[in-house]
């Protein structure tokens, strides 16, 4: 009989099986896991026992990048036999090696030396674009063409449960002069992140058929994000200090092989886009995907959000073949975010500017209270998972609280 049962509806079913690095009070050294429904799973201590047939040093490392460089061959041999050990020979293993979840800390899963994120859906670029330029003009002529991104911040990529320090800097809502405040409208952005396996070589980009061998997996990624900073910031270069002071990502990396069962066709790309990013495979994902708000005030969280990642205008392929196009190379760990996932219904936006309109509709609370942006003390999860029938693949959470800025 199994030690794990696992509820039909955990993120964490065997047809999962996520990396994340934890420690635990007994062992402090952070080391990697997998998860299967409360437990985390010890792959460093089932490596030393030499269950896998051949040893992976890689286990006992503090980050996932040595594993994630292995290739994914060995990410496949890997998953195969975990399956195998902790489905019908789960018995066997040592109980050391299945510890409760309860009791373990996690840790940032990778190093991640570069971090990009993108703007690819089509709902969230057309509702900025009507708020700021009218509805003319609310795709720029470039965006069915290429997937727009702007190089971001990796040193600031922090664990889910990270609090958030509300930033400072320079805004003018009324235009010039600007002045320094604290920032007043401070929001999230729903997006997923997909990280890098195995990279290229400086001067060689990755072509779209091969972008899938590339890709290790994915998580939940809050984009937090100051829009007046933004808002006087932005131009001619795009974003820089309202996005850099925090992005936070949820522990579980959910590997590309676990998701593939929910891949599905993209939308129709019509003007169809330029030969280096065409593809004729299943490109989108169907990741279910629910925003959540908990001000200070309020006993429980209240869903303000529910989208989804099939929405995507352009896949996570498509990105990594046009951000390797002009031979930049990408490293194992590399981070990229897709950009906020909105819907096309105004319950399916992935940030607050849409969902109050600029604050012109704000969001009525159980509390009474109302929001049109962040305010100290409000705690933001995102929550994300495929459905399968009778099952679960899913990410856990990505949360943060917000705190007072600085004196
Ligand atoms: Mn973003």
């Amino acid at each position: 009989m199994n030690l794990i049962q696992v509820h039909p509806d955990s993120d964490f079913p065997i047809q999962n099986l996520p990396y994340g690095i934890f420690s635990t009070q007994a062992n402090p050294d952070p080391r990697v896991g997998t998860r299967l429904g409360d437990f985390v799973i010890d792959l460093a201590l089932l490596d030393n026992e030499s269950l896998f047939g051949k040893q992976y040093a890689f286990f006992a490392d503090s980050s996932l990048n040595r594993f994630m460089s292995a290739g994914r061959e060995t990410w496949r041999d890997i998953r195969q036999q975990l399956t195998r050990l902790l489905g019908e020979e789960q018995a066997s293993l040592k109980k050391e090696a299945l510890i409760p979840v309860s009791e373990v800390q996690m840790h940032l899963p990778v190093n991640i030396g570069d971090y990009t994120d993108f703007y690819a859906s089509r709902e969230h670029a057309t509702n900025v674009g009507i708020m700021f330029r009218g509805r003319e003009n609310a795709l720029m002529p470039n965006w069915l063409h290429l997937p727009v991104g702007y190089h971001g911040r990796a040193s600031s990529v922090v664990l889910s449960g990270t609090d958030v320090i509300r930033p400072r800097g320079q805004a003018a809502p009324k235009g010039p002069p600007p002045e320094f405040v604290a920032s007043r409208s401070l929001d999230f952005e729903l997006e997923m992140g997909f990280f890098i396996g195995s990279g290229n070589e400086l001067g060689d980009p990755i072509p779209i058929a091969n972008a899938h061998e590339h890709i290790f997996g994915m998580v939940l990624l809050n984009d937090w994000s100051a829009r007046d900073i933004q808002a006087w910031e932005y131009q001619p270069l795009g974003p820089f200090l309202a996005k850099n002071f925090a992005t936070s990502i949820s522990p579980w990396v959910v590997t590309m092989d676990a998701l593939e069962p929910f891949r599905v066709a993209g939308p129709n790309q019509d003007p169809a886009p330029l030969s280096y990013l065409r593809s004729d495979s299943a490109s989108g994902l169907d990741i279910t995907l629910e925003v959540s708000l908990q001000s200070a005030r309020m006993d429980s969280p209240q869903v303000i959000s529910r989208s989804n990642m099939k929405h995507l205008y352009w896949s996570i392929e498509q990105m990594l073949a046009h951000h390797t196009i002009t031979g930049c190379n990408m490293r194992p760990g590399d981070l990229c975010g897709t950009g906020t996932i909105s819907g096309p219904t105004e319950d399916s936006y992935g940030s607050l500017l849409e969902l109050t309109w600029r604050g012109e509709k704000p969001i009525q609370l159980s509390s009474g209270e109302e929001r049109k942006f962040l305010q100290d003390g409000d705690v933001l999860t995102m929550k994300g998972y495929c459905q399968g029938d009778g099952y679960r693949v899913g990410f856990g959470e990505v949360t943060g609280k917000i705190l007072p800025a600085l004196k």
